[in-house]
């Protein structure tokens, strides 16, 4: 067992979505969207890609279709694989954007340093 929370032990960063399964995935919007002036939606999809169809066609979530509606672009910028509904709940009360990488460079320094720390105890 790995000693560290999924969030931790499994940061991947989205290169393409092609075969993740059981993921909790952060999206980045471009732009403040709808009345709340969201900038991130955080989810649980058990097939990323299909999941990410979905919001492509505004069939995902509510907030990617009124991003879809008003040109908004967005992007999935952080995946945590391994996961479950418990872990959405979990990463949801760390605050998304605070999670982001995009919008927080510490996000990026931590997952280095996560990386490193992963590497090293394998070999
Ligand atoms: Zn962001």
């Amino acid at each position: 067992m790995d000693a560290l929370p999924f969030w931790e032990s499994q940061i991947v960063y989205s290169r393409g979505v092609d075969d993740y399964q059981n993921v909790c995935y952060l999206i980045h919007f471009d732009g403040p969207v709808g009345n709340s002036k969201a900038q991130h939606y955080l989810g649980f999809a058990k097939s990323l890609p299909e999941r990410i169809a979905k919001h492509r066609a505004s069939k995902g979530s509510a907030i990617t279709a009124r991003a879809n509606k008003l040109g908004i672009g967005w992007r999935v910028v952080r995946v945590w694989r391994n996961a479950d509904a418990d872990a959405e709940v979990a990463l949801k009360s760390m605050l998304p954007k605070n999670l982001c990488p995009h919008c927080n460079k510490r996000v990026e320094r931590q997952k280095a340093r996560l990386e490193y720390q992963s590497s090293a105890r394998v070999a």
